[in-house]
């Protein structure tokens, strides 16, 4: 507001300074130099004037010339430094000294049309109106069409009766010899009106102090323009002429010669001229002020429309490099930020908005929130931390990981590096920083770790798989070596004494009973490694069959009894009283009680051996058994406990060295407690002692009458064909199916025995399932093929139950496990032939 206030006075003080200087510029009233060179050479200027023609010119009484316009004259000559001479005389001679060079100026002169062929014109120096003069008390005349009829008096041959002619107005006309006669004629009463010139008759009643008998009525008629003349060649005169008037006006000399010869008398076109004239400074002033207004609007216009437009290229310059640096902000793969001093976001870029799931118009929501408000609550501390390290100049730059939340609370993860902003007095305004989701490095990072997790875990494993191999390997050879010298015991037991009764036929007696025994050795021995290869290969099964617990019982302690009798112990047998029929697995159940206690019996020298079984509950459903074998023995230490149930494991010291044992009995019985839901538990003390025992739960079996657990001796009317590669097999098969009547023929492999076969009758058949040429199962689908009515059994080590099922699948009728006991083969036959 102020600015402008100050630009408009310095506008104003300019304008009047112009108007100043044009006013000194354009002075109308100074000589050129060619003007001045005239009047040098000009020696002197005539001046001519009519004698009488007051107030404008005369001849004074003391024969001066004097009036109006002589001292317009004489100013000039004055004002201008030039020398001057008047004359007077009539205006016709005046006109002629003129004309023939006699004089220069004319000094009253009335312009017309006619005179300014001949002459040279000034500007007009005193307009001259002519008015109608009535007597102060006339009301009659107040404008010139009321002149009609009256008697006017007008200075003869006057321009006025021309004019009141040509205007229509028919007067009774009073013609004077000059102006002085008409007004007198006007006093008197002689005439109503007198139509002169103001000027004239104003001097002659101002003179003779007439004024007030006289008045003025109606707007002046019309106006006489009195000038100065010059010879028509004389054009530098006249131009001096009109610059001695124009001084004359400017200095006000024309006003006051005007008043000293007719006094105040102001009409009202000279108030208008002298209005005008007044007025003319300040409304030039007020016009140009106007004016540079005007010119200084528009020049503002001008300059606003050319701001707007050099803003608006500079906007769209703004917009193109905006646009740009969105562009190379958008390029880069990473988000970019700015946050201000108060942590407040400033600039959002798009990838920046994107990574962060803010949608692009919703941007400026998010300006001026604080940048922690996007950090998960887990690294807000560690980013305040980063920032005000930054902010506080400990460091400059910083990357770091934060785990951030997009605006929908989703977590992810971002790399952001930061940097301090300056301003340009080198001020922090400011954090830059760049962000990158590194979700996706995070997860493949997690990922690695994650494997790298699994194989140091497989590693782990295959260590210890390696380890268990070589333990495995160890134990392998162990067993072998084990295997090896038990079985080299017994044979040379078997082959030994066979030899000795080869030659010596009268010892058979004596050495039969010991050949038995190390048979039985060899058939326990090679059960129990066929039981480990069940147990190692989880093939071990149970067969649940109906049992008479009584009988059970009774066998064990027969059994005990009989094992005990080779040694000095004392057999205790602290057993209730049992009855009825159970289901499950005796045969493996007895397996389990005989070995303990054949251990008790091995590993005891003094002492006693006790069996204990006891019923500790039973309802219609089951029946809980406890079992117990306790010795005196040697004892286990409590860090061997753990070790006597792994296989081929036998402790140190030679007293377990001289005992006969394979250190697979305890694993077996482990095991096959294990998968009758049983556990065994050991007590034990060196050198007092060992109690093994369990208890196990027995389906009951519903109540029946005896069950014949042993066939009587029996003979069977049967011919039968054995089928086996192995010798050995076959004369043991023969041997002990004569003992039960029954017709052998024999065949080493399965063509073989297709040939027999077809050619022979058999109520049954004994087949081995491995043989060279053609297998069991082959020769089997081929004998039943042929239509044969014949049984034939599965003879085989391994009675696994894929093996029963693809033996029954080639249309076996049963199995004969090898090797097979006289009581087995018995019971097998009554089933089938009885
Ligand atoms: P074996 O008796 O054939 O060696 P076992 O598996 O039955 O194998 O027993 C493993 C080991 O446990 C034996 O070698 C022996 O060292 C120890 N052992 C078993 N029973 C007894 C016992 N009643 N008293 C002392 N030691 C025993």
């Amino acid at each position: 507001m102020m600015g402008n206030m100050r630009k408009i006075i310095i506008l104003i003080g300019v304008s009047l300074l112009i108007l100043f200087s044009c006013y000194i510029v354009f002075d109308d009233s100074s000589l050129t130099r060619e003007e001045k060179e005239y009047l040098k050479h000009k020696k002197e200027i005539v001046f001519v004037s009519q004698i009488n023609y007051p107030p404008f010119e005369f001849l004074s009484d003391r024969l001066e010339s004097s009036g109006m316009m002589v001292e317009l004259a004489r100013l000039m000559s004055t004002e201008f430094g030039f020398e001057s001479r008047f004359i007077n005389t009539t205006f016709a001679r005046a006109q002629q000294m003129i004309l023939n060079g006699e004089a220069d100026v004319l000094t009253s002169f009335f312009f017309s049309e006619e005179r300014n062929k001949k002459f040279n014109f000034t500007k007009v120096v005193f307009e001259i109106p002519a008015s109608i003069f009535v007597k102060q008390d006339n009301d009659d005349i107040k404008k010139l069409s009321d002149l009609h009829g009256k008697r006017v008096a007008i200075q003869k041959g006057d321009y006025a009766i021309d004019f009141i002619k040509s205007k229509g107005i028919r007067i009774d006309l009073i013609e004077t010899d000059d102006f002085i006669m008409a007004t007198n004629k006007l006093i008197k009463g002689e005439v109503e009106a007198v139509i002169g010139d103001d000027q004239i008759i104003f001097y002659y009643l101002s003179r003779n102090n007439l004024v007030s008998e006289l008045k003025v009525v109606g707007e002046p008629l019309y106006i006489g323009e009195n000038c100065m003349a010059t010879r028509k060649s004389e054009k530098i005169l006249v131009s001096i002429l009109n610059k001695g008037i124009n001084l004359a006006k400017k200095k006000g000399y024309l006003d006051s010669i005007n008043r000293k010869w007719i006094g105040e008398r102001v009409t009202f076109a000279k108030y208008m001229k002298k209005f005008f004239g007044l007025m003319l400074i300040p409304l030039s002033i007020l016009l140009l002020i106007v004016f540079v207004f005007w010119i200084w609007n528009l020049n503002l216009r001008k300059r606003v429309e050319e701001r707007t437009k050099q803003l608006s290229e500079k906007n769209k310059e703004l917009a193109l490099n905006n646009s740009k640096l969105n562009a190379i902000l958008s390029a880069s793969p990473d988000g970019i930020g700015v946050m201000n001093m108060n942590m407040e976001l400033v600039f959002i870029s798009d990838k920046l908005a994107k990574m962060y799931k803010i949608e692009p118009e919703k941007k400026f929501e998010y300006l001026n929130k604080n940048i922690t408000d996007f950090v998960d609550e887990s690294y807000r501390d560690k980013m305040m931390k980063n920032i005000s390290d930054i902010f506080e100049g400990k460091k400059y730059w910083n990357l770091s990981e934060y785990l951030v939340r997009d605006a929908y609370g989703e977590q992810f993860w971002v790399e952001v590096s930061s940097s301090l902003l300056y301003d340009d007095a080198q001020k922090p305004y400011g954090i830059l920083f760049v962000e990158r989701d590194c979700t996706e490095r995070k997860r493949i990072e997690q990922q690695l770790l994650d494997y790298n997790e699994k194989l140091k875990e497989n590693n782990r494993a295959l260590n210890e798989l390696k380890t268990k191999e070589e333990e495995a390997n160890i134990a392998k050879s162990n067993f072998l070596a084990i295997i090896s010298h038990e079985l080299r015991t017994p044979l040379n037991g078997v082959l030994g004494l066979l030899e000795l009764i080869h030659k010596d036929p009268e010892r058979f007696n004596e050495f039969f009973p010991v050949i038995l025994s190390s048979g039985e050795q060899l058939r326990v021995l090679i059960n129990d490694i066929s039981d480990l290869t069940k147990v190692e290969q989880g093939k071990l099964e149970l067969v649940e069959k109906r049992f008479s617990i009584s009988n059970f019982i009774n066998e064990i302690v027969s059994y005990a009894k009989i094992k005990i009798q080779d040694s000095n112990l004392e057999l205790v047998v602290d057993i209730e009283q049992f009855e009825g029929y159970l289901e499950g697995d005796a045969v493996r159940l007895r397996q389990v009680v005989y070995n303990l206690i054949n251990n008790a019996i091995k590993y005891t020298d003094n002492g006693f051996v006790k069996v204990v079984i006891r019923k500790l509950f039973e309802n219609d459903k089951i029946m809980r058994i406890y079992f117990e074998v306790t010795d005196t023995g040697i004892g286990i230490s409590p860090n061997d406990i753990d070790n006597i149930f792994k296989p081929f494991k036998r402790l140190d010291g030679s007293y377990t060295k001289k005992r006969y044992g394979s250190g697979i009995g305890l694993y077996i019985s482990k095991a096959i407690l294990n998968m009758m839901n049983s556990n065994i538990n050991v007590e034990s003390e060196v050198g007092k002692g060992s109690k093994f025992y369990f208890k196990l739960d027995l389906k009951r079996s519903i109540p029946d009458s005896e069950i014949k657990e042993e066939i009587s001796d029996e003979i069977f009317n049967l011919k039968a064909l054995v089928v086996d590669d192995n010798k050995i097999n076959l004369f043991v098969a023969e041997n002990m199916l004569a003992k039960l009547g029954v017709a052998v023929d024999f065949a080493e492999n399965g063509m073989v025995a297709i040939e027999k076969v077809s050619n022979n009758h058999y109520d049954f058949i004994m087949m081995d399932l491995q043989m060279p040429e053609m297998d069991g199962l082959e020769a089997t689908r081929r004998i039943l093929d042929m239509g044969k009515d014949v049984k034939i059994f599965a003879m085989t080590a391994n009675v696994y139950k894929d093996d029963i099922q693809k033996a029954l699948n080639a249309g076996m009728v049963d199995f004969c496990p090898k090797p097979f006991t006289l009581s087995f083969l018995k019971s097998l036959l009554s089933r089938h032939f009885k």
